[in-house]
């Protein structure tokens, strides 16, 4: 099955990838965990000769990882930043990056600690205007980089208008579409050259397992990132694999429900009286609004909020309170996680270049799970106080 797009989506996310086991007919692939393959002559084999080279069950995660995406190819990786890792080796010292000003933070840490210093050039500006990014485009840019909607601010680039300045400049578009998932939004199909997913969050959605994801549609692309993921040898076990795997069937059921909890959670916020500004991209008034709607099919359970007394006392207080909603970084899992950006998952960004972008010490993030929603309400109604 390597057609999906006629098919709905939640077809498509149980059979993608999913073929009987040829020898023994098991329904779900085998994890084969096994380092090499036995050749039959030098150098003749059954498709698989070492498994940092090929997997069978990455293989078969990689069939699913291009299906959920409307893609032609997909590459698993060891993790979201090891994804994005080899990206940034598709470059040379001299090249250009425009990437966004608000994004995950180990993305930023990536891309200023570790490849400035190998030559090359990151230009940092607010994506949700494009105009922005035409004025930083020269004849160096080689890529962009988006999150949309972005992390913890939740704000929105335009997807389509951004692939189109990148057609133009020639440069790839390479979008994070972690905080959506495949369920809410497709960047190929508005253009993107490449997808990347840390896989931890939603599509692994249980909070057990560390990986990432490319997709894409070109196949000398695909060749080169292959070649990167080959031989910088990032790659999952074929145990994480299957995690990834079961989890992938039941991303839009999960989806359904974090969409669900997340608009009850927004709306219980907004309407909060000890409650100050509340970051959800599915309010009518939330700037980015019709961008939003146009290009995704809900608005997803990631939200942030401030407190009205926005000081670091109080901020604690409701971060150290609540029950249901667990204190940790990561998101995207069945279970509701609540996070200080400032200190934790954003903790590497300079806090003046936070501050300058709007991510204020007195952010309270959240993901908000699949439990009952009443529940959650309820313990943030009481942590609030
Ligand atoms: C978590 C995350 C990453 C990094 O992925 P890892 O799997 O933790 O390496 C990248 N982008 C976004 C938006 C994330 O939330």
């Amino acid at each position: 099955m390597n057609e999906h797009t006629s098919i709905g989506i939640g077809t498509k996310f149980i059979h993608a990838g999913a073929e009987p086991d040829p020898t023994t007919g098991a329904i779900m692939t085998p994890i084969y965990q096994t380092s090499t393959f036995v050749q039959d002559a030098p150098n003749e084999h059954k498709g698989y000769d070492y498994s940092r080279a090929g997997n069978p069950t990455r293989a078969a995660l990689e069939t699913a990882y291009a299906a959920i995406e409307n893609g032609k190819f997909g590459l698993a990786f060891s993790s979201g930043v090891a994804a994005t890792d080899a990206m940034i080796k598709l470059l040379a010292p001299g090249d250009e990056v425009i990437a966004a000003n608000d994004m995950y933070g180990g993305t930023y840490r990536l891309f200023t600690k570790v490849f400035e210093k190998f030559g090359i050039k990151f230009i940092f500006v607010d994506t949700t205007d494009t105009k922005n990014i035409e004025a930083a485009i020269t004849t160096k840019t080689k890529l962009i980089w988006i999150e949309t909607p972005t992390n913890p601010l939740m704000n929105i680039t335009d997807i389509a208008a951004v692939a189109t300045i990148a057609k133009s400049a020639k440069a790839l578009l390479c979008v994070d579409n972690t905080f959506a998932s495949p369920y809410l939004q497709n960047p190929l199909d508005l253009g993107a050259d490449v997808v990347m997913h840390s896989a931890t969050k939603y599509l692994g959605g249980h909070s057990d397992v560390i990986q990432g994801c490319l997709m894409m549609n070109d196949e000398a692309l695909r060749d080169q990132l292959f070649f990167i993921q080959k031989s910088t040898g990032a790659v999952p076990g074929p145990m994480d694999c299957f995690l990834v795997l079961r989890g992938i069937k039941t991303l839009h059921v999960r989806m359904q429900r974090h969409c669900e909890n997340g608009r009850k959670v927004a709306e219980f916020l907004r309407n909060h009286p000890k409650v100050g500004k509340v970051w959800w991209c599915g309010f009518t008034d939330h700037p980015n609004y019709t961008i939003a709607k146009q290009q995704m099919r809900d608005f997803g359970g990631m939200m942030s909020f401030e407190l009205k007394d926005t000081s670091d006392a109080a901020t604690k207080r409701v971060l150290m309170s609540t029950k249901l909603f667990s204190l940790a970084e990561s998101l995207g899992g069945v279970e509701s996680l609540i996070n200080h950006p400032a200190t934790m998952t954003h903790a590497s960004i300079p806090r003046e270049e936070r501050l300058k972008n709007g991510l204020s010490d007195a952010l309270i993030r959240l993901s908000v799970g699949i439990e009952d929603a009443d529940d959650l309400i309820a313990d943030l109604n009481e942590a609030i106080g």
